[in-house]
């Protein structure tokens, strides 16, 4: 609402007066037209007293005429516009205030077009507000709960560690529980931060083209200890000279993901197969594991930030894996697929343009 301040009165009375001297000119003119050509037509003469007369009639019409349009026009612009202004800047007042709940409701009557597309706008951003930040919160609570975690595991062995008579053996235990639970911490640290620099493009990927088959092998190889250890058969069926154009390092923490979920999700005994087959134009790189698969609820969330379907192997990461892999190969203009049945596996299926 407009308050009555003088300057809003003042803008009120020169308005009034512009339309009263436009409307006042405009029939001025008519008049005099209309009356010379009556005067010429039917040689009438007027005296200054008929003059004076009419003159008066019609300053006494157009002030009327002006004063009742001006009411008109000042309802109109009530109704039409003040209203609607006002209802979009109470929304967007709330908005600042951090409520992104508010939705405007489209205005009806003629003339509202131009609102109701302004509407639409608001609309739009506000649900945008209000995911990003739900995300946001989302973000802040489950890192502080992810970081709870290893930094109480880390107090306990702390205060275990102070206890007067350790044998060696507990020293050397609890003191590597401390570092575990730190480099825990250390690795979503790390995963957190690239993630972070992924998603705000702060990383520009150096495009070179190499060969798939040898990064995948590579890859594999620093789990030897692991698959070794665990008693996990290993297949692979990797095609020769598939040449693909990305980020090596970026690619090589899809690779690294994929395996260490497969090495981890399956028990002594499974097997994990890697293959790599090209079609021609894209090199379909598959990661296959016997392990405990996964229901299709479980499957629709594994690549939102700290998902963890499998909550036994909780303490074996965080949640940022398959995130991080997803927004790789949707860089790389891949295109990522999973496959999985509870107890009997899961096939991961990346597929990205070879040159
Ligand atoms: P993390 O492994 O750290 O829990 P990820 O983002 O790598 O996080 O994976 C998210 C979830 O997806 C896991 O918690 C698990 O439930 C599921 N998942 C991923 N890979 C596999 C797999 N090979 N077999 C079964 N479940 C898997």
């Amino acid at each position: 609402m407009k308050k009555l301040t003088l300057q809003n009165v003042l803008r009120m009375i020169s308005g009034f007066l512009a339309f009263f001297l436009t409307i006042g000119f405009a029939i001025s003119c008519c008049m005099m037209l209309f009356l010379n050509v009556l005067a010429d037509t039917m040689n009438l003469t007027f005296t200054a007293t008929n003059i004076a007369a009419a003159a008066k009639i019609t300053l006494v019409n157009v002030l009327l005429i002006a004063v009742i349009f001006t009411l008109v026009d000042h309802i109109r612009r009530k109704i039409s516009v003040d209203r609607p202004v006002k209802i979009i800047t109470d929304a967007t007042e709330k908005f600042m205030k951090g409520d992104f709940s508010v939705r405007i409701s489209p205005m009806q009557g003629a003339g509202s077009e131009g609102f109701n597309q302004i509407i639409i706008a608001i609309n739009s951003m506000a649900q945008e507000l209000s995911g990003i930040e739900t995300l946001r919160t989302d973000f802040v609570s489950n890192v502080s709960h992810e970081m709870k975690t290893p930094l109480s595991v880390m107090q306990n062995y702390g205060t275990l560690l102070q206890g007067a008579e350790l044998s060696q053996e507990k020293r050397i235990e609890y003191a590597k529980g401390v570092t575990d639970a730190s480099r825990r911490m250390a690795d979503m640290m790390t995963n957190i931060l690239k993630l972070n620099r992924l998603e705000n493009q702060q990383i520009f990927p150096k495009m070179e083209v190499f060969d798939l088959g040898e990064q995948l092998c590579e890859c594999l190889l620093q789990y030897e200890s692991v698959w070794e250890k665990a008693n996990i058969e290993i297949e692979t069926d990797i095609a020769e000279d598939v040449k693909v154009k990305a980020d090596a390092e970026l690619l090589s923490l899809v690779w690294n993901n994929l395996f260490s979920n497969a090495f981890k999700f399956t028990e002594a005994g499974g097997t994990v197969s890697v293959s790599l087959a090209a079609t021609s134009h894209h090199a379909i790189v598959k990661v296959r594991d016997t392990g405990c698969g996964m229901t299709p609820e479980i499957g629709a969330h594994i690549f939102e930030k700290f998902y963890q379907g499998d909550t036994s192997h909780s303490t074996q990461g965080n949640g940022l894996g398959l995130a991080l892999v997803k927004r790789v190969v949707d860089i790389m203009q891949g295109e990522i697929n999973v496959e999985s049945t509870v107890g009997k596996g899961t096939t991961f299926t990346v597929k990205i343009e070879k040159v």
